[in-house]
């Protein structure tokens, strides 16, 4: 795939490769299967398999499966559906859960080296004698237990003696450490649950921190990269690559997460949407899931593009939504049919037209693309508009249909609006209009000019469909004031509108996942969970136009 664009993590490959220090390289991506991936994980994605393929390296796809309470194999299926779809390949599928015996030898090499203790302190008390920024930390009262006691203990944790945070194990650092994550964090604790790959072989489970490295040295990735906020953990990482004496010497790299505007972007929260019923599921075309994306209409081709254009920094932003919304425009607007659809219909009789009669017109497939062909669209004395096409008392420079107005009816003639039927409530429900023959599209009429062009459908062939229209799914923030944990509550309560209306015959076959554009209304795709054979459901991508500019 190509990539043009350059970052800071091909600069440091590049020179990797030119002083030799390596000859090839590795990345990874390694996602914790407790939870869909969202774009933030696309623009990890993009980016290790990206300069792997720039370098002709090697990217594996590896789970990170160390905390079985929250990972489900329903996520490990999603997150290899979603890379797959995303355009990448990976060269070995691992899982951590795969190394769980040789983590297990490396934590007693540091046990037997004096560099790992059994602590019986509870996570509380470890806080506590942790420290802050400000104050060192102090020693646990376990810390100078023998190598021989550590390693009875650690056995028995192993063999389950011990129940459900009785006793960690946590490497010996430093507890004065300026760097609070070297005052000896916990490497391993127990857990008493089925794994979803280990099953019950094991009740001890290492902690992230320590797994990583180990993970990354195993296979032998080269350059292991990851999101701002393991920086600090850099110096661990480290010292566990080289005091478990790996052979193989990773070297991590941070770079900026992706944040989006109107969204949140992380899997706990989420998950807190799905949960709670807040959306119709991790693939809610609302969601800022891959699979809900995806379901949305968004293609791989603009999300790869979005992510080239944002880049990889140091720093981490909040990116405006529209901005993605501009690169799927600019991908389906030279690949999506053109065709027409009423969301709101309203009637609309052509009273001088021969009853009974149908004629089909020819209509291009989509302009800009003459090789797309072109398209059969029937005209009758019967049609649909949009009910916002027409206004009974219009205000000025409206041109649009209003009694005694004429318009242009797209592919079609033109025709004047003569009178409105309505229904004993005073709902305009039916428009009784003359058509003038001598104005077919194509015919080089030049007898007069109409200022509107209206979009249509025939009646009697038309196919029903719901049509589905959306807005953010969360509020932007008023102020800073409103803290992050509130998000629940600026979910938008409007985010959905959903429409019954018609489109074109030739729609009456389409399939799951076709993408369209809508003449006026913006670009559409068939949903593919809510659509059956006798109910064409589409979702809007994204609406024409926007007023981002790059
Ligand atoms: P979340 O906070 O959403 O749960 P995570 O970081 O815990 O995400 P992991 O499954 O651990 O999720 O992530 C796999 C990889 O994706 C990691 O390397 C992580 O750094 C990266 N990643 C996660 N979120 C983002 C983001 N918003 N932008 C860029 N990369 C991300
Ligand atoms: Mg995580």
């Amino acid at each position: 795939m190509e990539n043009n664009s350059s970052n800071f993590i091909k600069n440091i490959i590049k020179d990797d490769l030119e002083s030799g220090k390596h000859d090839h390289i590795i990345t990874r991506f390694p996602p914790e299967p407790n939870g869909y991936l969202h774009i933030g994980h696309a623009k990890s994605i993009i980016l290790n398999f990206g300069v792997a393929d720039d370098f002709n390296g090697k990217t594996n796809l590896r789970f990170d499966d160390t905390n079985p309470l929250k990972e489900d194999i329903e996520f490990v299926n999603s997150i290899k559906e979603d890379v797959k779809w995303l355009g990448y390949d990976w060269d070995n599928l691992f899982f951590a859960s795969d190394y769980f015996d040789e983590m297990y030898k490396r934590a007693v090499l540091l046990i037997n080296k004096g560099l790992a203790y059994v602590d019986d302190l509870n996570a509380d008390q470890i806080r506590e004698y942790r420290g802050t920024l400000t104050e060192p930390g102090k020693d646990s009262p376990y810390r100078n237990r023998t190598v021989e006691e550590n390693l009875e203990l650690f056995e028995k944790m192993r063999s389950g003696e011990f129940g459900n945070g009785a006793k960690v194990l946590r490497a010996k650092i430093d507890m004065s450490s300026p760097n609070i994550n070297l005052r000896d964090p916990v490497i391993y604790r127990i857990s008493h649950t089925e794994h979803h790959n280990t099953g019950n072989k094991w009740c001890i489970y290492p902690m992230y921190a320590f797994a990583h490295p180990i993970e990354d040295a195993i296979e032998g990735v080269t350059h292991s990269i990851c999101t701002l906020e393991f920086e600090d953990q850099r110096p661990l990482y480290d010292w566990i690559v080289e005091n478990c004496e790996m052979e193989s010497k990773p070297k991590q790299y941070e770079f900026g997460r992706l944040n989006l505007t109107n969204t949140v972007m992380s899997k706990r929260k989420l998950k807190q949407l799905v949960d709670e019923g807040f959306v119709d599921g991790w693939d809610d075309p609302r969601m800022p899931t891959v699979s809900g994306l995806r379901r949305r209409g968004y293609t791989p081709e603009a999300i790869r593009a979005f992510c080239q254009e944002i880049g990889v920094a140091k720093t981490s932003g909040v990116v405006d939504s529209q901005m993605l919304d501009h690169f799927v425009r600019e991908d389906l607007k030279l690949k999506a049919p053109r065709t027409m659809a009423i969301l709101n219909p309203l009637k609309v009789v052509i009273t001088n037209y021969p009853e009974g009669e149908i004629e089909w017109l020819d209509a291009e497939v989509n302009p800009e693309v003459p090789e797309m062909g072109t398209r059969q669209i029937p005209f009758s004395r019967e049609i649909y508009i949009e009910q916002d096409d027409f206004m009974e008392n219009p205000p000025k420079k409206y041109f649009r249909l209003f009694p005694g107005n004429e318009v242009r009816l797209k592919h079609a003639y033109f025709i004047k609006c003569e009178e409105v039927i309505k229904d004993e409530a005073g709902n305009v429900i039916e428009l009784r209009c003359t058509y003038d023959i001598e104005t077919k599209s194509g015919s080089g009429f030049t007898g007069r000019k109409v200022k509107g062009t209206l979009h249509w459908v025939e009646a009697s062939q038309a196919v029903s469909a719901e049509f589905r229209n959306y807005q953010p799914l969360i509020l932007d923030k008023e102020n800073d004031e409103e803290e992050e944990k509130s998000f629940l509550d600026r979910v938008n309560p409007d985010s959905v509108e959903v429409l019954q209306g018609f489109v074109e015959p030739n729609m009456k076959d389409v399939k799951s996942q076709d993408k369209f554009q809508f003449f006026r209304h913006g670009y559409y795709n068939v949903d593919s969970k809510l659509t059956a054979a006798d109910h064409l459901v589409f979702n809007q991508i994204v609406g024409l136009k926007s007023s981002f500019k790059l």
